[in-house]
């Protein structure tokens, strides 16, 4: 009998590259999705998996929803991807953040606690959010947390809920707390997405230039794909903990312009500071970056870098793709899908 994993998040970046590794584990994957007027499965369609995963009904507001989903599958492995997940929004949205990626958790894992099985292996997707305005660097499961954002908050409270179920009920709740990892599926309005898909548009004269907010916030940047194969490790312990997924690299953001920048056949110089800082093209003179306050945040996160020593240690944890090729991996998706007009998500 092979395993089945439910898989909360299904549509979204993560939710993609997991549902392919369990698949190729041979779990049965149940992908759990809230119901939209589209469809948006682009992601497992661009992966080639579209087929193979099985879609319920899903949504984190919905207790009932979501009791019977668990009483219904009684899963092997749960995996919490479904949230709330840009920061920027969460300033805007506060009270459905937190509704989304607070109180969801605690409805999971009480209908996981009402089914009465211990057996059930839980995996909060927890964030190196909940560091923000950092402590110590680099920051590691051990690091008091101090979250910036509404976001950053509800996900601690997540992250914290966690923690308690297992330690009151002796479930095994994980929670990976995952520094920020990017890849060619990665949403839009992120700003290492937000500059490949803009700059890709720019070559192709589909427009004239892209508006970032903050060039110097440093971001610890891996692949996806190797971030969830930790995920993975993480619910095949016999006993559930908290660990750090990270690279151990920081990057600042206009490193990231300038490198996506190189791939797409641009060489970018940086004139002018603060808000009137911009990115020229050596090659043409053209202005193809320039700073906009409206990105700026109302706190911001400076500086973000993991130590990703004990899932190293404890789960066998490595990277296969580093800063660049991941940087021109997500240039190269995207310059393909402008030129061919193919863009679904
Ligand atoms: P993502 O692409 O934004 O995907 C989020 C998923 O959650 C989507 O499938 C979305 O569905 C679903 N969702 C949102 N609200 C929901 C609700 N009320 N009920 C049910 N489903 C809902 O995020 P990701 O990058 O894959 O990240 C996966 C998880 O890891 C998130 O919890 C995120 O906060 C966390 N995380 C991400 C990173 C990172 O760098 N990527 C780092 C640390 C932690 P729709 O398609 O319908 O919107
Ligand atoms: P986050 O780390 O989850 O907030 O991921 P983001 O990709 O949204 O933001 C990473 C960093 O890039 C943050 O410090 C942002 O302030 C900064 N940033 C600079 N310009 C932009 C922009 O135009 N969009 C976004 N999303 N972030 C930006």
């Amino acid at each position: 009998m092979s395993k089945l994993a439910m898989v909360t998040g299904i549509s979204g970046q993560d939710g993609a590259y997991l549902a392919r590794l369990l698949l190729e584990k041979g779990y049965r994957v149940v992908g759990a999705m809230r119901r939209n007027s589209s469809t948006t499965l682009g992601r497992l369609a661009e992966l080639g998996i579209e087929q193979d995963v099985e879609i319920t009904d899903f949504e984190l507001l919905e207790d009932s929803n979501i009791r019977r989903t668990i009483e219904r599958l009684k899963p092997d492995e749960i995996y919490n991807l479904a949230a709330q997940s840009f920061v920027g929004s969460s300033f805007e949205q506060p009270l459905y953040t937190a509704e989304v990626d607070a109180c969801g958790v605690t409805r999971l894992l009480e209908a996981i606690r009402a089914v009465g099985s211990t057996s059930i292996r839980f995996y909060q997707a927890s964030t190196s959010e909940m560091f923000g305005k950092v402590h110590e660097t680099p920051q590691r499961e051990t690091t008091p947390f101090h979250p910036r954002s509404p976001y950053g908050v509800a996900k601690l409270y997540a992250h914290w809920i966690t923690v308690n179920y297992r330690e009151s009920y002796g479930m095994h709740a994980t929670s990976g707390i995952l520094f920020n990892h990017e890849s060619p599926l990665r949403g839009r309005e992120f700003v290492t997405r937000k500059i490949t898909l803009a700059l890709s548009r720019v070559k192709h004269g589909k427009l004239d230039a892209v508006e970032v907010g903050n060039l110097d916030a440093k971001r610890d940047w891996g692949f996806a794909g190797d971030y969830v194969e930790g995920m993975w490790r993480m619910l095949q312990q016999d006993t559930a903990g908290d660990y750090v997924l990270a690279t151990g690299e920081t990057h600042p953001v206009r490193e990231f312009l300038t490198l996506a920048g190189a791939a797409l056949g641009f060489d970018l110089v940086f004139e002018g500071s603060g808000v009137a800082e911009r990115a020229i093209d050596r090659k043409s003179g053209k202005v193809v970056a320039r700073v906009n306050e409206k990105f700026f945040r109302p706190a911001e996160v400076d500086l973000l870098l993991g130590d990703p020593a004990k899932a190293e240690k404890t789960l066998g944890w490595t990277r296969k793709l580093g800063f660049r090729d991941l940087v021109t991996a997500m240039a190269e998706a995207d310059d393909r899908r402008v030129s061919t007009g193919q863009l679904s998500f």
